[in-house]
C-alpha cells in the first residue's frame, strides 16, 4: 500500500504514520518529494483492510493499493525516475547517457589501465571487468578473483573512472564492495535470491542483468528483493535473452527498454556484446537501444579481441569503440539525450 501524505503533513505526523506502519507489522519506505511525502507500507498483502484505516491519521491524504507484484520498484510508488549518482559528475538515469566500457575479463593490470585509458578518452563514463566470471565451461577461464580486484581498483585509481564488476557468491559481497563502485549481478544469478538480498544490505549500487529466461515481470522482481532489503540504487541492463534463433548468441529484446521505462522508475541499460555475440553488430544495437530510450550502454573493449580469455568475438577493438562513440551522437540528441565524446 502506498500512504499519500497531505503536501506540507508535519513532520510529527509522518513520524505517527512510520510508527503505526511498523506497528501493524509493516516495512515503512518514505520518499521524500518537493511537496509531499509517500511511504510504502511493504509486507503481506493480507493485511491491507489494517492499512486502510491508516487514512484516519492526521496528515494522511489517501492509502492506496499498489497493484503490481513488485511494489517499491514501480511506477505506481514513484512516479519520478531515479537518478543514481556514481560519482561527482556521473549520474545514470540522468540525461546523459552513461557509456560502461572495459574487457570482459580482467587479465591483468597493464591491459586493463590501456583500456581505461583508451575507454576514457572515447567518453566512456565507468570501467568495467571481470574478477569472478560465470564461465559455462569449468574448463575455460574463470578470472583472477582477488588479483583481479586489486587490478581494477588500481586501474579506477589511475584513470579516475568508477568501477563495476561481477560478484557471484554471497560470501564475496563486502570484498568485491571494498574494490568497486557498482555491484553487477551476472544473468545466471538474476534470480539468486540469498545474493540478491546481502545486495540490498550494502550501500552502493548494484547493476542488476536480466536473466536470459527472466520475463520483464520476473526482472523486476529481482530489483524488489535489493530494494525491499534497503537499497534502492538498482540499475537494471538488458543484455538479450535466449530464443530460438542462433545467428546471434542471444536475442537483444529492445523492447524491454521501453516496457520497464514504464513498469519501474528504475535506470536501464543495455549491453549489446552479450546480447549479440558478435562485434560486428554491437554498434546498430547500441543505436538502437540508445533510440528506444535506454539510460546507458555497457559495451565489452579489449585491446586485442583476438587474443582475448573469454568473449574475444564480440569485444570492439579500440577503433571500432571510438568509431561507435563518434557515430552515436545524433541518435543520442534525437533521443534528446546528451553522451559524452572523446575528451
Ligand atoms: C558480463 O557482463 O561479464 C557477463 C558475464 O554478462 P551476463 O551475465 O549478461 O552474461
Ligand atoms: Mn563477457
Amino acid at each position: 500500500m502506498i500512504i499519500v501524505m497531505k503536501p506540507h503533513a508535519l513532520k510529527k505526523e509522518l513520524r505517527a504514520v512510520i510508527d503505526k506502519i511498523k506497528d501493524l507489522g509493516y516495512k515503512p519506505h518514505t520518499i521524500y518529494g518537493e511537496t509531499r511525502n509517500v511511504i510504502g507500507a511493504i509486507g503481506d498483502e493480507r493485511g491491507k483492510f489494517v492499512l486502510q484505516s491508516l487514512e484516519t491519521l492526521s496528515g494522511v491524504e489517501k492509502v492506496v493499493p499498489i497493484l503490481t507484484p513488485y511494489k517499491l520498484a514501480s511506477k505506481e510508488f514513484k512516479k519520478d525516475k531515479t537518478e543514481i549518482p556514481i560519482s561527482k559528475d556521473i549520474v545514470v538515469g540522468g540525461k546523459e547517457i552513461i557509456v560502461i566500457a572495459g574487457p570482459c575479463s580482467i587479465e591483468g593490470q597493464k591491459m586493463l589501465s590501456q583500456t581505461a585509458r583508451f575507454v576514457k578518452q572515447a567518453g566512456a563514463k565507468i570501467l568495467r571487468g571481470g574478477a569472478f566470471k560465470p564461465r559455462t565451461s569449468p574448463y575455460s577461464f574463470q578470472g583472477l578473483e582477488r588479483k583481479g580486484l586489486k587490478y581494477l581498483a588500481k586501474a579506477r585509481d589511475l584513470s579516475g573512472m568508477p568501477v563495476v564488476t561481477e560478484v557471484m557468491n554471497p560470501g564475496d559481497v563486502q570484498l568485491v564492495a571494498d574494490h568497486a563502485d557498482i555491484l553487477q549481478v551476472g544473468a545466471r544469478n538474476v534470480q539468486n535470491f540469498t545474493l540478491l538480498k546481502k545486495l540490498g544490505k550494502i550501500k552502493k549500487p548494484i547493476l542488476l542483468k536480466r536473466g536470459m529466461m527472466t520475463t520483464i515481470n520476473e526482472f523486476i522482481m529481482s530489483a524488489e528483493y535489493i530494494i525491499s532489503e534497503g537499497n534502492s540504487r538498482v540499475i537494471l541492463c538488458e543484455r538479450g535473452i535466449r530464443t530460438f534463433e542462433d545467428a546471434t548468441r542471444n536475442t537483444l529484446d529492445v523492447s524491454a527498454v521501453p516496457v520497464l521505462r514504464e513498469r519501474t522508475h528504475l535506470p536501464v541499460i543495455v549491453d549489446p556484446s552479450h546480447a549479440t555475440g558478435y562485434a560486428q553488430y554491437v554498434k546498430a544495437m547500441s543505436f538502437a537501444s540508445v533510440a528506444a530510450g535506454c539510460d546507458g550502454l555497457m559495451i565489452e573493449v579489449h585491446p586485442s579481441p583476438e587474443k582475448a580469455l573469454s568473449d574475444g568475438p564480440q569485444s570492439l577493438d579500440f577503433p571500432s569503440f571510438a568509431a561507435l562513440m563518434r557515430e552515436i551522437v545524433p541518435f543520442a540528441s534525437a533521443a534528446g539525450r546528451t553522451i559524452a565524446t572523446r575528451q
